[in-house]
């Protein structure tokens, strides 16, 4: 018999945040890996965003948001378990509010 673990991909799906409960619709261009409220993620991504290889599955903190020209704005998630850090796309209904505190010295 097979004992073979098959991973659950969700790729653009609504789901509800672990870190503030906000309720986060499918995003409309883009495939949506953070709360758009307090912009946390989930450590699901290994190398690449969306390739959905890494098992740790804690919260990633938003430590950075930056600009690349041609892309538009992204943030950086650091997990708060493992310390991994991504580059991820900010979607367009981001909460603004949250991007400018991240940034604030
Ligand atoms: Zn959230
Ligand atoms: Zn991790």
């Amino acid at each position: 018999m097979s004992t073979q673990r098959q991973n659950f991909i969700v790729k653009n799906d609504s789901f509800i945040c672990k870190n503030c409960g906000a309720e986060n619709p499918p995003a409309q261009q883009t495939c949506r890996n953070h709360c758009k409220e307090c912009l946390y993620s989930l450590h699901v991504d290994a190398e690449v965003p969306g390739d959905r290889l890494s098992e740790c599955g804690n919260l990633m903190k938003p430590i950075e948001i930056g600009q690349d020209g041609k892309k538009g704005f992204f943030v950086i998630h650091e997990c708060t378990k493992c310390d991994k850090k991504l580059r991820n796309k900010l979607a367009e209904d981001d909460n603004w509010d949250t991007v400018c505190g991240i940034n604030q010295f």
